[in-house]
């Protein structure tokens, strides 16, 4: 198990566009393995390559529906519909939370470890994670979307 250092606020990648990756190789399959020890050992819900300073279009989230961690490569949101509110938290700005609103459903094209493309579409909070998550990839932080900030998580 590798862990990688989480990046907080104000460190350059975090501002930056990420590049789409291109070789599917051994050196993405270990990205992509830090990444989730990095994510289980945060206790977090998902977490962007560029929250460990590598800036590359790969996310990996807790996937609500299925409780599994899944990595999406060169991610896409194809489909957003709905609204609904949120409370989010970054672990790059720890200890803020605050109140956003985000599509209450979405669905995302992506590709895994190997390449393959495939789409999931998912609602609540594995919805506002993925937008979370990939506005990271867009050097975009959650503060862009917060309507109020809160003292603590509901
Ligand atoms: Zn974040």
């Amino acid at each position: 198990m590798a862990l990688r250092e989480i990046v907080k606020e104000g460190y350059e990648s975090l501002s930056k566009i990420s590049k789409p990756v291109t070789t599917f190789d051994s050196r993405l399959e270990l990205l992509i393995k830090d990444m989730k020890d990095t994510l289980t050992n945060a206790d977090g819900l998902g977490l962007a390559a560029p929250q460990i300073g590598v800036l590359r279009r790969v996310i990996v989230i807790v996937d609500g529906e299925t409780e599994q961690l899944v990595a999406l490569v060169n991610p896409e949101i194809t489909n957003a519909s709905g609204t609904q509110n949120a409370t989010e938290g970054c672990l790059s700005v720890p200890g803020v939370w605050g109140r956003t609103e985000r599509p209450a459903e979405v669905t995302v094209k992506a590709q895994d470890s190997k390449g393959e493309w495939f789409e999931i579409t998912r609602t609540g909070i594995t919805a506002v994670c993925l937008c979370h998550e990939i506005d990271h990839l867009n050097g975009i932080l959650f503060r862009e979307h917060v309507i109020e900030y809160v003292e603590e998580k509901d």
